[in-house]
């Protein structure tokens, strides 16, 4: 039986304000308003396991331990077939440098590791998403999602973050950075895992 959450405000363990903005939008409709673990001045662990779920549930359970509530947390990133689902976990340190993130070189060195190996079109790839919401007391619930596409080039939208300007959802001709915020939210990854939260946790 998946344990319900009763409240109307949720802690969303993330620092990524592209995440925290989607997941409002998502949890709306069903009364819930997020704040987020920069608003509580949250430290942000390190993310030592080598699966979205494992790194979701130390966000989550760090969340959850530090502030005395239930949190929910997002591990997310983009598996590309042609490059043995890299660059996976590890999708937003490929965006590392010394002053912050740079998702223009992270995307750019996608398409080069592409075009060294000559990768065959379309250049299958997913955006996976795993929620963990984590209790006080060590309780957890897990929820996947995810959304088929391929990846392009060169980057088109500037409508949404990280990767979104090099990702075709399949059945579409835009890419997630030229889409819609709305209208990507319907279909996300992120969607996906939030359906199966609402439907596991609420009602
Ligand atoms: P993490 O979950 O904080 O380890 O970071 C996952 C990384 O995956 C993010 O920093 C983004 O670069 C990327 N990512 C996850 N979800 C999305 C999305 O919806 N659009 C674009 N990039 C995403």
């Amino acid at each position: 039986m998946t344990r319900k959450f009763a409240g109307d405000r949720l802690l969303i363990a993330t620092h990524n304000a592209g995440k925290l903005e989607e997941m409002a939008h998502l949890l709306a409709p069903h009364g819930v308003t997020v704040v987020g673990a920069s608003e509580l001045n949250l430290q942000e662990p390190e993310e030592t396991e080598d699966t979205f779920v494992g790194n979701a549930r130390i966000k989550a359970h760090a969340a959850a331990k530090a502030t005395g509530l239930p949190a929910l947390s997002d591990d997310s990133g983009i598996e590309i077939d042609a490059l043995n689902g890299a660059p996976g976990v590890y999708t937003a340190d490929w965006a590392e440098t010394p002053d912050g993130r740079d998702f223009k070189m992270a995307m750019e060195r996608t398409h080069r590791e592409l075009e060294a190996i000559n990768a065959p079109r379309p250049r299958k790839a997913r955006f996976c998403c795993t929620l963990v919401l984590a209790w006080p007391d060590g309780h957890d619930e897990v929820f996947p999602g995810v959304m088929e596409g391929q990846v392009v080039w060169p980057m088109r939208g500037d409508q949404g973050h990280g990767y979104d300007p090099v990702f075709q959802p399949d059945g579409y001709d835009q890419t997630f950075g030229e889409m819609d915020r709305w209208e990507k939210n319907k279909i996300s990854h992120r969607a996906d895992a939030v359906r199966k939260f609402v439907a596991g946790c609420f009602g």
